[in-house]
């Protein structure tokens, strides 16, 4: 049946609204795929950590707002902080998996993502006191070059994934995939969930977050994830990182660019856009998102011949 849009505006109260998906990939400032030609990993361990600060702060956002969400967060910042990972446990968010240290999924082979993965598991669930279902690539970067990944994700019995952005961007993307939850692997439960897309004029565009939704007017994300819930009746995958709302964090002076540009732009109004966001929309943790997919989810055979 299709969702109806109420023009009351916010329908948080609403029984029909879907539950969107809340996320926040949990990494610090120096280890975002922009910046990896300029910052060595070998000199993580000595650059001023950002994220457990801004951690807080986003906590503080999401209680002030009612709200529960999942925190795709990498293995190297749990070993750091996890009275931090347990902290986002016990408000009763979701702790999921983004990968050990940011390694691009079509950097890997099979065998180093399935010790990657499992290297990064062991730890959020340590730190988080709860079990690690849901899966988030470092920069989308599940696609048509990595059909292994999925078959590995089901392998060791993950739910869901979100990892996959349904578009072409100029550092990741599967433009065949399709725009909502499907069943990658044939004969597994699980399922990808991948990041919002909206159809404008037949074509697609990122309306999942990032630089789409920190660059642009807030009424265009709140318009694009409108059109999801009501013309496409879905729920809507978001997402943000804690260095988007910390405008005192180190500049990079070395980094191209279009980087620069694209990372340090709008960072002071973010917290107040995510503010309007989290009020404006029913939000909750992937989890429970996958878990109402999971009846629509086709087989990925079915879907990528459609589209393709
Ligand atoms: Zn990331």
């Amino acid at each position: 049946m299709p969702m109806t849009w109420s023009s009351a505006g916010p329908s948080s109260g609403s029984a029909q609204a879907p539950l969107n998906g809340l996320s926040v990939d949990v990494e610090d400032w120096f280890q975002v795929g922009a910046f990896e030609t300029v910052i060595d990993r070998g000199d993580w361990d000595g650059l001023p950590c950002r994220v457990e600060r801004n951690c807080d702060v986003i906590l503080r956002l999401f209680d002030d707002a009612g709200v529960k969400g999942t925190f795709f967060t990498l293995g190297w910042v749990a070993q750091r902080y996890p009275a931090m990972i347990r902290r986002i446990a016990d408000e009763g968010h979701e702790i999921a998996s983004h990968g050990w240290d940011h390694a691009r999924v079509f950097t890997l082979g099979a065998t180093a993502f399935a010790e990657d993965i499992a290297r990064a598991r062991a730890v959020l669930e340590d730190a988080g006191g709860q079990r690690v279902t849901g899966y988030r690539a470092p920069s989308f970067s599940i696609d048509a070059r990595t059909p292994w990944a999925h078959e590995v994700l089901a392998e060791q019995g993950y739910a869901y994934s979100s990892s996959v952005a349904p578009i072409v961007h100029d550092h990741y993307g599967w433009r065949e995939a399709p725009r909502f939850a499907f069943r990658p692997v044939a004969g597994a439960d699980l399922i990808e969930i991948p990041v919002t897309t909206a159809e404008v004029a037949g074509r697609r565009m990122a309306a999942g977050g990032g630089g789409f939704f920190r660059l642009l007017p807030y009424p265009v994300s709140r318009w694009a994830i409108r059109q999801v819930n009501s013309v496409d009746g879905r729920p809507a995958v978001f997402y943000f990182h804690p260095w988007e709302i910390d405008p005192e964090q180190p500049r990079v002076a070395s980094a191209p660019l279009r980087s620069k540009f694209r990372h340090y732009t709008n960072l002071t109004v973010m917290a107040a856009k995510l503010e309007r966001l989290v009020r404006d929309f029913r939000w909750g943790r992937m989890d429970e998102l996958a878990a109402g997919q999971m009846a629509l989810a086709l087989p990925a055979d079915t879907v990528l011949e459609k589209a393709a």
